[in-house]
Parts: C-alpha cells; structure tokens; sequence
C-alpha cells in the first residue's frame, strides 16, 4: 500500500532537490544554503528530494547528501526518492487523463525542434502537432513502432507567477510532456506532485528553472495542488560567464578539500559571495548566516566563480 497523496503534509517546507548525475559543486551548494537559509528563516521545515528519475551517477546520491551535511544544513525527514514515488506520478497522469486532458505524442526531438522553430510557434514551445491526431493517424504512427510520449492539453496560452525576488513572471504554457516515450515521468509533472506531497510552499532553487515554473504552477492548478512561493536565485558562472560546470577545475567540495579548503571555508566563500560574510576567510557557520539572512540584499547576479589556484606545490 503506498500512502495516498491526497492529504500532503501540512506543515510548510522549503526544500532542495538534487539531481544525482554527479557531485554539486559550489554553485548547487549555494543553491542549498540559499534554500536552506530562506526555510529556516521563515520557520519552515527543510526537506531534500532525490531527482533520481532521470540520469544517475552512482554513488553520487550518498556524496551530495554527505557534502549539504559538511557545510552544516539539516533536514527535517529522511530524503525522498523519486523512484519510490512511480505510483503517485502514475495517479496524477491516470487524473488527467480520465479528465481527457492527455493525449498520445509521437514525434521525435527532431521533429519538434523544426515544427517550434516555425513562425507561428515562438519559444521553441510545443506546437501541438499531435494534439488533434484522429484514432487513425494515431494508430497507424502506433503500428510505427514508436512509443509515444504523454503530453498535456493545456489550455492556457500563458500563466503568471510571483518570484519574491524577481517579482511577476509570465511564460507560455504549451503541451508539456508528463511521460516521456521511454516510460520515465517527467520532470515537470513529478516536481509539481512531490512538492504537494511533501508540504513545500516554498522554493528556492536556480534561476534556470524560472522559465518553466509558469508551466509547473498551471499543473499544479490543474491538479487541484497549492502552487508554492518561488524565489529563484542567481546561478554560478564560470570566468567566460558560462554556467558553472565540473570542468572548469576545482569546483566540488572533494576537489576544494584536496586543495586545502574544507567544508566550512567553503561556506565562508558562499556565505562571501552572498553578502553575508566580510570576507571569504571570515569563519561562518549556518547558524550566523542564519542572523544575517535578509532576502531583500541578496545579490541579483550571477555569482562568478573563479577555482582557486592550487595551494599544493
Ligand atoms: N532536480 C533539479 C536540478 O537539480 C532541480 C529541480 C527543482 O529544484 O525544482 O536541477
């Protein structure tokens, strides 16, 4: 018997939700501090999500848990899986589709990025090519071999949604895909649900995802869900003002230990980069971090960050 997911939890939450494909890096974990911070500071709950659906690095689960523990963040409730919960995503896409608002997708990547690139659908939304299939054409793309993707017939153009820090945000809602062809459910619809379920009336993550929240908020709306507060924060660049990747050297806290620089001076560089240390050095802990927390001074650019050069000869 799984627990019905009807009856979310009801004490607030703000939460972190990793993608295990690899080990954070400093970026992700101000991310997390930021999540963290924004929880504790409005007596919520701090919750962890597992976003395992999707590419997994082995081994990289264990270590991101490790590294949020080093730099000193708690949470409130063992880590949920997203594999654990196939039965909910499951529920709310059989919801929807007794409310006729699924239908049968068959086209592949490329196909899309042609059709979206046309004049009449700007933003590379989906442009509803199979929206309207008749039971023939879909049975005879069927007998093609290819197993469709789930999409949702929004009916919404647009929807809005307020970011306390960047304020009315406004995005086209198309289509979204709610199972892909390969069975995985998809991002999207899975955020949405576990959210709920988990009691999360507030999120805090990356500022990449701020393009989809319209389409995750309409979802939830859809699915009868309350849509959270969103507070999306800057990312983390790289010197050339590329988003922060592994490559770009000593980024993760196994890299920065092995150059000298453990956890918590890894927190004083965050903490520094946030406004809430005097300087990188300065020794911080989350509980100071937490005095100093106003949402309101946060910076609103992106955090560059530069490896530091190796301290080992
Ligand atoms: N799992 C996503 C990521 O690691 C984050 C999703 C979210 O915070 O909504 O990018």
């Amino acid at each position: 018997m799984h627990p019905p997911d009807s009856a979310p939890a009801t004490t607030p939450a703000g939460r972190f939700a990793p993608s295990p494909s690899g080990d954070l890096h400093v970026g992700n974990l101000r991310t997390a501090v930021l999540a963290w911070l924004f929880a504790r500071s409005t007596n919520r709950r701090f919750l962890v999500r597992v976003e395992d659906l999707d590419r997994v690095h082995p081994g990289a689960e264990v270590r991101q848990l490790a590294d949020l523990a080093a730099l000193g963040l708690d949470w409130d409730a063992p880590p949920l899986r997203q594999t654990d919960r196939l039965y909910a995503y499951d529920a709310a896409i059989a919801d929807l589709s007794a409310r006729g608002l699924v239908y049968e997708c068959f086209c592949t990547r490329k196909e899309i990025l042609r059709a979206a690139s046309a004049p009449h659908a700007p933003d590379g939304a989906y442009p509803g090519t199979c929206r309207n299939l008749t039971a023939k054409q879909a049975a005879a793309r069927r007998a093609s071999g290819r197993p469709p993707a789930l999409r949702l017939r929004a009916d919404a153009a647009e929807f809005e949604v307020t970011d306390e820090l960047l304020g009315l945000y406004t995005s086209q809602v198309d289509d979204v895909v709610l199972r892909r062809g390969d069975g995985v459910p998809a991002y999207n619809l899975a955020v949405v649900i576990d959210d709920a379920a988990q009691g999360v009336d507030q999120v805090v993550r990356g500022d990449d995802l701020l393009s989809s929240t319209p389409r995750q908020a309409y979802l939830a709306a859809l699915l009868g869900l309350p849509i959270p507060s969103y507070a999306h924060v800057p990312l983390a660049l790289n010197a050339q003002g590329q988003r922060l990747a592994k490559r770009d050297g000593a980024v993760t806290l196994a890299d920065l230990a092995a150059d000298g620089r453990d956890a918590a001076a890894v927190l004083g560089l965050i903490a520094s980069s946030l406004g809430l240390a005097a300087a990188p050095a300065e020794r911080v802990d989350l509980p100071l971090l937490l005095t100093r927390f106003d949402p309101a001074r946060l910076p609103r650019e992106p955090w560059v960050f530069r490896p530091p050069q190796s301290r080992r000869p």
